[in-house]
């Protein structure tokens, strides 16, 4: 039984988290998706954790094998607490490969059973954040097609109330 997990902020969910969260869903045997509190990450979230936790669950309903968990430890004690072996990431351009690259490592003298595994991601996804999804749609711009439906309508209603 191969069980991994994803973590991110997930503020909100992307298409290219979804895109890594399906593929990871189809090696391993059963997916983590691990949605870190984050709340110093710029400014705070613009969506609570459960409102995170929610958008992944219903995206993903149609993936038996993975399930969505808040967490705000240290990720490989989320991991081990999780029963999972491996840590899935997105990579898109070398832009993250740095980070990623620091963070595996630390994770791995953390905990060396832990292995950190990464996917990369497709080209139309390549330049797809979360923070770019938010500057958009604050801007007045559509992200419809780059995060899920219900999160579009989400984000119009909150950044409508907020300008
Ligand atoms: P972001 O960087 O968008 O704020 P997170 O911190 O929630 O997102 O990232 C969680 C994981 O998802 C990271 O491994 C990140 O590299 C990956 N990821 C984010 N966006 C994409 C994408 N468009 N395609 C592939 N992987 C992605």
């Amino acid at each position: 039984m191969k069980r991994g997990v994803s973590p991110g902020t997930f503020d909100p969910v992307t298409s290219g988290h979804l895109d890594i969260i399906e593929r990871a869903s189809a090696i391993l045997d059963e997916l983590v998706v691990g949605v870190a509190h984050s709340p110093d990450k710029g400014g705070g979230p613009l969506f609570s954790i459960d409102e995170r936790v929610g958008f992944i669950e219903r995206a993903t309903a149609h993936l038996s094998n993975v399930t969505v968990r808040p967490f705000d430890n240290l990720l490989v004690n989320f991991a081990r607490e999780v029963g999972a072996t491996v840590i899935i990431k997105g990579l898109r351009a070398v832009t993250d490969f740095e980070r990623e690259f620091q963070m595996a490592q630390l994770n791995y003298r953390l905990d060396r059973d832990i292995e950190t595994m990464f996917i990369m991601a497709i080209p139309e996804y390549m330049y797809l954040s979360s923070s770019a999804v938010k500057e958009i749609a604050r801007h007045g711009g559509s992200v419809r097609g780059l995060v899920p439906d219900e999160v579009h309508e989400a984000m119009q209603e909150r950044l409508k109330r907020s300008r």
